[in-house]
């Protein structure tokens, strides 16, 4: 039969690599932990392109300044983990339209604070009414709305609800973020928290307790511990189980579990919305775009909601690196990722041409990531409307018998976010901690009865 350890991993994310540290300082360190995808970090992911390194996935350490510290930026600041201020809050004064026209910021200003009324309106009109059917509210208006406007609400909703209501992030730790530009990538964080507990050599983590490739179908729990079959028909035995995989795989059938989940956790896990957030990168030959600190961010207005909406240059991180970003999401990110980067390309340059004219030349390169399609991912995080019931994501971090979960959207302060999945990873591994004292005092009275 195969070697039993004390607890398996499933999954080497910020959340896996955090409860495993806690673990292994906690004496527990015959862990396994398997990872479905061929490298360490999970929705923490730098490529190299048009010369540096950009972050296909999280890019920002949000929520800095305040005062309490954030853990991720006290990560960051030991390893010196090179970073740049955003300020995301000139971009409203840069909205472009199809003509090429940067609109007055008078009346930006004033769309802008319209929409933030609204917004807040909206919002305590569904508090009054105790709205809890969470997927009518992150729906976007229904009213037809001039392209400025549907901008405006872009931003605010996908990316600026911190206006309308307090986000936990910005009020324990500031409202300041930080882009990660080091050519180690945001992943540097995870490979030095990993060193803390799993065998390196040549700076490559070499440990036979990290196990790459290995996809878990199945977990099977009896009542003395797990069985985990994965997909190339390897098993393992544990005591217990920490399952790190997103919302969006839980929502999936990659993981099946015998017996078969509670209802009262399938049905949590059923309600909490994905988000697909997609940053496209576009190399250039050259710059035709404005620079400086702000003009870092700018918008443009079409008439279709979120169509290549929110743009950014990166030359504040990377000068000289002639390099775009445009940010989709949901929709938008679903009809991108379905399409050849081709497609794509052509799409964006048209965009392009309407704000900064047709001479400008096209992009020599573009990078699509695709979250919602990588079925160890299934979408980019988890999203609680601001207003819900509190039950649910208790329920989907309650654990179920021997099987443990963790990831960020077990956190309910800061879902979404890496210092989530890394605090909801300690969190986990306390809470396990906990049930494996239980269980050996019991046992230890079980001896003494004998
Ligand atoms: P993951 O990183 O997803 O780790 C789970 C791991 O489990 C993965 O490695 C996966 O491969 C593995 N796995 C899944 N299924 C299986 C299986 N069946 N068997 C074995 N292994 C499996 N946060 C910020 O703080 N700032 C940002 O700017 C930011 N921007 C983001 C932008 C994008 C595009 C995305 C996608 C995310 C962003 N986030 C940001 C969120 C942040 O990346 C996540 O909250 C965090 O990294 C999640 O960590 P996790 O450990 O919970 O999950």
């Amino acid at each position: 039969s195969p070697a039993r350890s004390s607890v398996i991993i499933v999954g080497a994310g910020v959340s896996g690599v955090s409860a495993g540290k806690v673990l292994a300082e906690n004496g527990v360190d015959d862990i396994l932990i398997l990872e479905a995808s061929d490298r360490v970090g999970g929705r923490i992911r730098k490529e190299d392109f048009g010369g540096v390194s950009v972050e296909l996935g999280a890019g920002w350490v949000a929520g800095v300044g305040g005062k309490e510290s954030n853990p991720v930026w006290e990560l960051a600041r030991k390893s010196g983990l090179r970073t740049c201020y955003s300020d995301y809050s000139n971009a409203r004064y840069n909205i472009y339209d199809r003509s090429g026209k940067i609109f007055p910021s008078g009346i930006a200003a004033d769309s802008y604070k319209k929409a933030v009324e609204s917004a807040i309106q909206k919002l305590r009109s569904q508090e009054a009414n105790h709205e809890s059917d969470i997927s009518k509210l992150s729906e976007p208006p229904s009213t037809p709305k001039a392209p400025i406007e549907l901008a405006i609400d872009f931003i605010l909703h996908d990316f600026e609800m911190a206006e309308v209501e307090p986000i936990s992030t910005f009020i324990d730790f500031g409202e300041q973020e930080f882009l990660v530009a080091d050519e180690r990538g945001y992943e540097h964080l995870l490979h030095k928290m990993a060193e803390t507990f799993l065998l390196t050599s040549e700076g490559k983590i070499k440990d036979s307790r990290l196990k790459l490739n290995k996809v878990v179908r199945e977990l099977q729990q009896s009542r003395n511990g797990v069985t985990v079959t994965t997909e190339d028909g390897c098993v393992f035995e544990a005591n217990y189980v920490i399952l790190s995989a997103s919302i969006g795989v839980l929502q999936s059938d990659l993981i099946s579990f015998r017996p078969p989940l509670p209802r009262w956790k399938t049905e949590a896990i059923g309600k909490c919305d994905v988000m697909v957030y997609t940053k496209i990168f576009l190399k250039f030959p050259y710059k035709f775009w404005p620079c400086g600190p702000e003009k870092e961010f700018f918008i443009y207005a079409h008439e279709r909601r979120g169509y290549y909406t929110f743009w950014q240059h990166m030359e504040n991180a990377y000068p000289g690196s002639n390099i775009l970003v445009v940010t989709l999401t949901n929709g938008e990110s679903k009809r991108v990722e379905a399409q050849s980067d081709q497609e794509t390309l052509k799409e964006a340059m048209e965009v392009l041409r309407n704000m900064f004219g047709p001479d400008i030349p096209d992009a020599t390169n573009i990078l699509v990531p695709r979250w919602w399609n990588n079925r160890f991912q299934c979408g980019s995080y988890s999203n609680y409307p601001i207003y819900f019931n509190h039950q649910i994501v208790h329920n989907i971090k309650e654990p179920v018998g021997r099987i443990f979960f963790t990831g960020e959207h077990t956190s309910e302060r800061f879902n979404g976010y890496v210092h989530g999945g890394y605090l909801a990873g300690i969190d986990t591994s306390k809470a396990l901690l906990e049930e494996m004292r239980k269980e050996d005092r019991k046992s230890e009275g079980q001896t003494f009865l004998l």
